[in-house]
């Protein structure tokens, strides 16, 4: 259902707001032909960008400049078969020296994403209309040197955390373990006796809870209420706590504001559940790491023995980390998805080195 309402409830409880997304593209020659192909390119992208569903676009606004009239521009969106949309097109302002030849559209979607997640799509000559977005990948930090953003995600297990921390020795840039944040979360929770599925009370905690990232020599400390906390955060308590709290979007809100915030400074090699699908849609790389359940809750049987933890049994650690899954997996609210561009390597056959290798091999060749 099309719907012009700026906020919408689907039947699944999933908030759908309306966004728009803009684009643009040039023609070589004022013809129907290259109207019609330069337009039709430009929706495709912006569809499969966006990941977007024909039924969720409302209406496109194209604007032509006064050098084409071949054609109307709209017409590239009836031959793609998107034959319910509202389609209107215009003439674009005539600034004297404004980029020629130029086809702009502005596409209205429902969505649940929100803005930042969205790509707008510049192609051709259109390209140096917002440098701003085409160009992530030159971003320079204060120092000036080049940026990067590079997203692990995956089940618990799936060995990001052990790749995450080769990866940003190797490629001297700081490790951020989403992780420890919510476990961080979990524990102020269960330390103020609360339960971690009751969503009311985790949204009043955090009005107040105050969560820190400090980096000393590469490591992560996290700081819970002014508190180094990370020596406490890794007992099944936390552990199973923290998967209770993620659900929680008040929770994951505040998270991710500071994981963003991380990034935009730093680079950055941040593992998690959600940094390639939400926290960072625009990170340069995006890994998506899985293994088979039994491999996983294998390794982390024998972490756990490893570190000396009292108690560990392996069918328990198995029934945690399937309690997880589903809980990560299920959450209506930034789930555990593989992000579209997300390249999955499936680690339950590899050794730890050949996975980072692999994904080393790939940083380089392309970051070069
Ligand atoms: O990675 P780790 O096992 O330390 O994460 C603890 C819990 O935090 C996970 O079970 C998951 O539910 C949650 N989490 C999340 N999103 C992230 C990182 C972790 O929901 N980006």
């Amino acid at each position: 259902m099309k719907c012009f309402c700026s906020v919408l409830k689907t039947q699944e409880g999933i908030i759908m707001t309306v966004r728009a997304i803009r684009g643009a593209t040039t023609v070589n020659e004022n013809s129907r032909k290259d109207i019609l192909s330069s337009t039709r390119e430009l929706l495709v992208q912006i569809k499969e960008q966006n990941n977007i569903k024909e039924d969720d676009i409302i209406s496109i606004f194209f604007s032509l400049t006064d050098d084409l009239n071949a054609e109307f521009p709209a017409a590239a969106a009836r031959e793609l078969g998107w034959l319910e949309v509202a389609l209107m097109c215009t003439k674009e302002i005539e600034i004297p020296g404004s980029l020629e030849k130029c086809i702009r559209v502005m596409v209205h979607i429902n969505t649940n994403k929100q803005n930042f997640e969205l790509n707008h799509v510049y192609l051709k000559n259109a390209k140096s209309l917002r440098p701003d977005i085409v160009k992530r990948n030159g971003t320079k930090k204060a120092d000036g040197a080049d940026m990067i953003n590079i997203a692990i995600d995956g089940p618990a297990g799936a060995g990001k955390s052990t790749i995450a921390k080769i990866l940003s020795k190797k490629l001297g840039v700081i490790y951020l373990d989403t992780g420890a944040m919510y476990r961080a979360v979990a524990l102020k929770a269960l330390r103020e006796n609360l339960d971690t599925r009751d969503s009311k009370a985790l949204e009043k905690m955090m009005r107040d809870i105050n969560i820190k990232i400090e980096f000393e020599n590469g490591e992560q400390k996290i700081l819970l209420d002014g508190k180094n906390v990370s020596g406490k955060i890794r007992t099944k308590e936390v552990t199973i706590g923290s998967s209770n709290v993620a659900v929680v979007p008040a929770v994951r809100l505040k998270m991710v504001e500071i994981q963003r915030q991380i990034a935009s400074e730093k680079s950055v090699v941040m593992d998690g559940r959600d940094i390639g699908s939400h926290v960072l849609p625009h990170a340069d790389f995006k890994f998506f790491l899985n293994a088979s359940l039994g491999e996983r809750a294998r390794r982390r049987y024998e972490e756990q023995i490893g570190k000396g933890m009292p108690g560990i049994i392996y069918e328990e650690v198995l029934k945690d980390i399937e309690y997880r899954d589903k809980n990560d997996s299920s959450r209506d609210y930034a789930p555990l998805v593989k992000a579209e561009d997300a390249i999955e390597i499936d680690t339950t056959n590899m050794g730890i080195d050949q996975v980072a290798n692999k994904i080393l091999d790939m940083v380089k060749e392309k970051n070069v």
